[in-house]
């Protein structure tokens, strides 16, 4: 089995201003297709060469586990995206922010904490853990918190290929940004599905 590339929900343009059509062209038509190219290079004659990418992040390591990850990491950060999508969290969500955070806005407080003081490269990440709970946690390089049998319902990439070109050194700036392009009515969906 061979992987593809999955299409764009949007234009390339159309999350501007706030992530230019520079940085899709690089991050999704270079970076993320480098990831899909590399992977399927490397699975033929493996265990993994029919398997899933859920299987991929749970068992693999090495290349396969980085790329496999970054395949589906890429896939589900590019399509939380809308140029107007729903701007906040309702129904079941919205509660279980509120129960967990207090308010919408204190989580996106500590959310923006835990993606700005991540170390180097890797990923924020807002789950459901194994209790039901909602929990924010990070991941280093491709991590991914389904390999700790957590359930992603957003992200934010904090590689500096995600944001370099529009705001240089500048990720508390990429993290303002972010919130406004977020599309909660898909976020609402990954946590009621
Ligand atoms: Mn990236």
């Amino acid at each position: 089995m061979s992987f593809e590339l999955p299409k764009l929900n949007f234009a390339p343009n159309a999350l501007e201003p706030q992530i230019s059509q520079k940085t899709i062209e690089f991050h999704y038509g270079k970076h993320h297709q480098t990831y899909v190219t590399k992977l399927n290079n490397l699975i033929p004659g493996t265990e993994f060469e029919n398997a899933s990418l859920e299987d991929i992040i749970k068992k693999a390591d090495g290349g396969i586990f980085n790329n496999g990850a970054q395949v589906w990491n890429h896939t589900f950060y590019f399509e939380q995206f809308a140029k107007n999508g729903k701007k906040e969290p309702s129904g079941a969500l919205k509660s279980a922010i509120e129960q967990e955070f207090g308010t919408f806005a204190e989580f996106k407080e500590k959310f923006t904490q835990a993606a700005t003081t991540l170390f180097g490269s890797g990923w924020a990440w807002l789950v459901v853990d194994p209790d039901g709970e909602l929990e924010i946690v990070q991941t280093q390089n491709a991590g991914n918190p389904l390999r700790d049998g957590k359930k992603p319902i957003m992200t934010c990439d904090v590689w500096e290929h995600a944001y370099y070109l529009d705001k240089q050194n500048a990720r508390p700036k990429y993290l303002e940004d972010f919130w406004d392009i977020l599309d909660w009515e898909v976020i609402s969906e990954r946590y009621n599905g």
